[in-house]
């Protein structure tokens, strides 16, 4: 059963044209994890090693997986995911296994990018030795940091981590060898709304008053989650009172809807 809490997908079906904005991240993941895996000889040739490990991270939605994915598909590796929360809460005892089986398995399946989404899950340092769940959890970190000190930088696998928050990190995750490079994922700006809207609504029969930019000035606080959110609920509204294609107004009613939403949680930040 561990293995089922692993999700292995051979090839991807994202690429780097459905993200929106962040191209100095892409920037930053093709130095970091494609090139490694498609020119190695660039590495050796100067003599240094790439980054071991890439941690992504920033507010949730903003497109973190997407980029990892995206990355996965560009080099044709096997891209094999496990979330950190999962990790631990319906595997209790079995969290140490699964780092090794998930190693094990990039290895084999090579050239492979392992994705470990919610990090901050089993990598947390405001934890005490006293319960028998943190236990579990710190036996999952040691396991995970053993299998990244152990392989080789120049191989065929490369790690990729996100998390929404760096300051509940143990630091010892970060050091060199383990993940030593750190890509901020930023929310979207103007710009990035707008092109993130186009993408999202790429294959939408669209009225000719739409205005992205537009929608984009207003959507100020958004994620690139929400802006998918706001394409969805627009199609839904035409299709629910049968329209020819999506105007305008479906997108400035279901903005006014997503958007209450994304205000309602900034409210509830500390
Ligand atoms: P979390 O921290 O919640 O795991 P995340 O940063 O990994 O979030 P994703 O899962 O990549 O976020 O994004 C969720 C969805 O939101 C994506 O599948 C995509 O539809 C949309 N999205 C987010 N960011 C972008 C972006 N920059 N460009 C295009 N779509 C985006």
């Amino acid at each position: 059963p561990a293995v089922s809490a692993m999700e292995v997908v051979d090839a991807q079906d994202v690429d780097f044209n459905d993200v929106g904005g962040l191209e100095e991240q892409i920037q930053e993941l093709v130095e970091s994890v494609e090139l490694p895996l498609l020119k190695p000889e660039s590495f050796t040739r100067i003599g240094i090693s790439p980054p071991k490990g890439v941690l992504l991270f920033g507010e949730p939605g903003t497109g973190k997986t997407l980029l990892a994915k995206a990355v996965a598909r560009r080099t044709e590796a096997t891209f094999i995911r496990v979330v950190g929360s999962e990790l631990i809460q319906k595997y209790i005892g079995d969290g140490a296994k699964l780092v090794r089986d998930m190693f094990e398995m990039a290895k084999k399946k090579s050239p492979s990018i392992i994705f470990i989404d919610e990090l901050d899950a089993i990598a947390s340092r405001r934890l005490n030795d006293t319960n028998g769940a943190d236990r579990e959890v710190q036996r999952t970190l040691m396991q995970l940091l053993a299998e990244m000190d152990g392989f080789e930088t120049r191989g065929e696998v490369r790690i990729i981590a996100a998390t929404n928050r760096l300051d509940v990190l143990d630091p010892a995750i970060m050091r060199p060898g383990r993940f030593d490079r750190i890509v901020y994922v930023p929310m979207p700006d103007e710009e990035a709304r707008t092109n993130i809207l186009k993408i999202h609504s790429r294959f939408m029969n669209l009225g000719e008053d739409v205005d992205f930019r537009k929608l984009a000035r207003m959507t100020d606080g958004a994620s690139g989650a929400d802006l998918n959110a706001i394409a969805m609920e627009a199609g839904m509204l035409a299709v629910r009172f049968e329209k020819e294609s999506i105007g305008m107004e479906d997108f400035f009613e279901s903005a006014k809807k997503v958007m209450s939403k994304v205000e309602n949680k900034q409210e509830e930040l500390p």
